[in-house]
């Protein structure tokens, strides 16, 4: 199995990685070094020394907090949403569109989806004002929970590495 340098993990995420070498790190199975350099090289681009534990997307993470060792969803610039297993959408400003002017900002007029049947909620953070999540539900439906990662199982038996602790 071949291995990459903390230097091609780097460019992964920065995404200056040739396509070649990104598909085959992308799709090599289990390989937890992959993961701790990869973990790595997010860890050196943020401000904050709390320790990734799981990133939820290019700019939210569960992380073990360095003082307390509770995990909590945070973003870049270090706001904290809430507890790792809280939906942190219930703590994001929320931007609803849902009247046709707001859905021609992002459509071409006529193409953009009919507001009584179709809206879209904007979740940012409120301290930085990253957009991290975007839902496309009917008007109705109630806040979408992603879902639960198993961690315990991610680490146990996909990365086999020991679990950060955890104080909440
Ligand atoms: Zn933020």
């Amino acid at each position: 199995m071949s291995k990459y340098t903390p230097e091609q993990v780097k460019n992964l995420v920065d995404g200056k990685l040739d396509w070649d070498t990104t598909l085959r790190m992308l799709s090599m199975p289990k390989d937890p070094e992959r993961f701790e350099l990869y973990i790595q090289a997010l860890q050196k681009k943020l401000d904050w020394k709390d320790r990734i534990v799981l990133p939820l997307g290019p700019h939210l993470y569960i992380v073990q907090q360095a003082k307390t060792k509770r995990w909590v969803t945070q973003c870049d610039c270090g706001h904290v949403f809430c507890d790792w297993n809280e939906n942190w959408k219930m703590h994001a400003n929320l931007y609803v569109r849902e009247t046709e002017e707001a859905m021609t900002q992002v459509y071409p007029k006529l193409m953009a989806p009919d507001t009584a049947w179709q809206v879209y909620r904007e979740y940012t953070c409120s301290q930085c004002g990253t957009l991290h999540d975007v839902e496309a539900p009917t008007p109705w439906y109630p806040v979408i929970h992603d879902f639960e990662p198993n961690i315990d199982a991610f680490y146990k038996e996909w990365v086999n590495l020991p679990l950060p602790e955890r104080s909440n």
